[in-house]
């Protein structure tokens, strides 16, 4: 149907303003529902990402409101980027080593990363009672050992921690070991930013990884998630030579791969 809104005719030969395409109409309506719900808080604590944090309750019911929320929003996002900027001081204290005053060692006597004992502290409860306790105290240089991580995945670790955030590439080379170690040391954010790289690139390749790294940290959705695509494509993840390693490594997720295979099997057939 002509449709007076996505028509690409020019202006005096568009359709009665009265004519609306399915689609056009559908689109107006969401738009419309999504500025007007008030920012809902599930049980956890966390924002319904489908509504508008950026205006107050049932402020905006028409579509040429749309603008002024656009306009709040940028403006919001405007004031988030200069406290961001702002905040970006930590990590050039880390990477000029200004007033550091703690050695982070890694494992496999590679070399020691000098950081801040107070930026540490306030990223992990873990590190904060490391850094209380009085082998702390007492180890050559104020020193704390991560002795699971190599040289370049603590500096990843410790940027993370300094930055607040990652760069794809280092996401895709070191997710599993810092999903692991935001599990041990206790950093949420670096967990919720690894599991949703995770979420993203579940594929036939790393689903297996995935799952056995899920049951490790006892991350549930991670768990279900990789659970669910692997039984979705058992036929192909099954003849994978990496299976073979996998149900020798994981006798126990094996087990509950097939058992959730043949129960999807039973509810199809
Ligand atoms: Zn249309």
């Amino acid at each position: 149907m002509d449709c007076c809104i996505c028509t690409t005719m020019p202006f005096p030969l568009r359709p009665p303003r009265n004519t609306i395409c399915g689609a056009c109409y559908d689109g107006a309506r969401n738009i419309i529902g999504l500025i007007s719900k008030p920012a809902e808080t599930d049980q956890k604590g966390t924002q319904d990402l489908n509504c508008s944090p950026f205006s107050p309750p049932n402020s905006c019911k028409k579509l040429d409101e749309v603008s002024i929320l656009m306009l709040q929003m940028t403006k919001t996002m405007d004031e988030q980027t200069e406290a961001i900027n702002f905040l970006k001081g930590f990590i050039a204290a880390f990477s000029e080593q200004i007033h550091t005053d703690i050695l982070v060692k890694p494992g496999n006597d590679g070399p020691s990363i000098p950081a801040h004992k107070a930026i540490l502290a306030t990223r992990s409860e873990i590190f904060k009672n490391m850094l209380d306790s009085d082998e702390c105290k007492t180890a050559p240089n104020g020193t704390i050992t991560l002795p699971e991580l190599n040289h370049e995945e603590l500096k990843c670790l410790i940027e993370f921690l300094y930055s607040g955030s990652l760069t794809l590439e280092k996401l895709e080379k070191h997710g599993y070991s810092l999903l692991l170690a935001a599990d041990k040391y206790e950093i949420p954010y670096l967990q919720k930013l690894c599991e949703r790289h995770m979420h993203k690139s579940l594929s036939t390749s790393n689903a297996l990884d995935f799952l056995e790294i899920s049951s490790i940290c006892s991350n549930k959705e991670l768990m279900e998630r990789s659970l669910s695509f692997i039984v979705k494509n058992f036929h192909f993840i099954a003849f994978l030579p990496k299976y073979d390693e996998f149900v020798h490594k994981n006798p126990h997720l094996a087990l509950q791969v097939t058992r959730e295979f043949l129960k999807s099997k039973g509810k199809t057939n």
